[in-house]
């Protein structure tokens, strides 16, 4: 097992060892990361990458920031796990340091973004039930989401990509089109409980809810006694330049699943909700192991140290700026490589004309990772804290590679 397990032994035996895996992704073979630090990625064989896709918009503050690794250390020296059955003073103040800086009145913690979506919809159904409203169960969700890989969350999603064979049946979900105001409307029905819908779609294509729409749909969440729930698990914790997406436009939810960049590369999925609805998940309704545990709770809270100071939410917005500005220049010089620039913050979509996967593999041949997403789209997720210098860096290589490919 050992040798099967290590990647530096003979080339058979590390392809042996692949072959233990599921075949459900499909990383380039020739790449093995080593270390990192900040933005950057580095292999044995003394290749550095410059990091634009953060693990998916996870390494929040790059590669092994200090405050994160001293923050894991010291926690990891003290208590790893307790279980809820025992009072984790770290998560709690976790918690509370969230609601004061969000519309949330209660948290609930999980490991993942899914996890954070299912305790939403449950939340979102738990408390109409307790309103009297056991009728109320359905959830409209949008096209081209992504909730994540749960029964429920690809139900959520209703993208055939997703739902593949694994929910057949009818897990009380309603799909329309996204941005299609009175598609919803005649979605509303008498079994209604709530509304989900990602505030800035990520493997979608990168696209931000309009003001409008998101307004729209508060206002008849409140006509017809529904939820809010936005899933922020991709676009929340800083990436907008925002604490949350939502501040963007100025319209509150009730429910909100976050992930991702909460623990900076550390499994953290939280569920922020209002106090009225928190209230009602109350003992045996909801639970997680692993779920707020001390170490994940070290570093979700080092982790809002860094997106709390000072400065930091005007620089992504300000860093965002620049990088789609050169992006939206290069765009127009070469338009039979790419055309149109979108997002928000340091969440930023480049449509392709090429095939988006052309344009990923030239980019990581030029030692700078992207991501792709739906759409056609390339997607850049670079550090929060991604230096100027590495903005121009990562433009300069996509200008070259268009050279290349015009
Ligand atoms: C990644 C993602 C999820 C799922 O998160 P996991 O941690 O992979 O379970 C859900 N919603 C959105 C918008 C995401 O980007």
């Amino acid at each position: 097992m050992t040798e099967l397990a290590n990647n530096s032994g003979p080339e058979s035996a590390a392809a042996h060892a692949r072959d233990a895996l599921w075949p459900n992704y499909s990383p380039p073979q020739d790449i093995v990361f080593s270390h990192g630090r900040g933005s950057e990625l580095f292999t044995d064989n003394g290749d550095v990458y410059l990091d634009f896709l953060s693990g998916i918009a996870v390494t929040a503050f790059g590669h092994a920031h200090p405050h994160l690794v001293q923050a894991l250390n010291s926690q990891s020296e003290k208590l790893w796990h307790l279980s809820n059955v025992f009072r984790i003073p770290e998560g709690e103040r976790l918690a509370a340091r969230l609601s004061e800086n969000s519309f949330a009145g209660r948290v609930f913690f999980a490991n993942s973004g899914t996890e954070a979506i299912e305790a939403g919809i449950k939340a979102v159904r738990g408390y109409q039930v307790a309103k009297g409203h056991k009728e109320k169960y359905r959830l409209i969700g949008f096209s081209d989401s992504f909730h994540g890989r749960t029964i429920a969350a690809v139900a959520a999603s209703g993208n055939p990509n997703y739902i593949q064979n694994f929910a057949p049946t009818d897990h009380g979900f309603d799909q329309v089109a996204w941005g299609d105001i009175e598609a919803v409307k005649a979605a509303i029905g008498e079994h209604t409980a709530g509304i989900i819908i990602e505030t800035v779609q990520g493997e979608g294509g990168i696209r931000p809810v309009t003001q409008a729409f998101l307004s729209q749909l508060r206002e008849l969440c409140d006509q017809h006694g529904l939820l809010l729930m936005l899933d922020e698990v991709q676009c929340g914790v800083g990436r907008t330049g925002t604490l949350f997406a939502h501040e963007n436009f100025g319209v509150t939810p009730d429910v909100l699943a976050s992930a991702k960049g909460l623990g900076g590369g550390f499994p953290v999925g939280a569920c922020l909700t209002t106090e009225e609805i928190g209230q009602h998940m109350v003992v045996g309704t909801h639970g997680s192991t692993f779920g707020g545990n001390p170490l994940a709770m070290a570093v979700g809270n080092a982790v809002l140290d860094l997106v709390l100071e000072p400065g930091l939410l005007d620089d992504v917005k300000r860093k965002g700026a620049v990088l789609r500005e050169g992006l939206e220049n290069l765009a127009a010089s070469y338009p039979t490589v790419i055309s149109t620039v979108t997002g928000l913050g340091l969440m930023i979509g480049v449509k392709c004309v090429v095939p988006n996967t052309d344009m990923l593999t030239a980019l990581r041949a030029n030692k700078l990772l992207v991501g792709k997403a739906g759409d056609n789209m390339v997607r850049l997720l670079p550090p929060l804290n991604v230096s100027d210098e590495h903005v121009t860096q990562a433009l300069q290589t996509i200008e070259t590679v268009l050279k290349q490919m015009q």
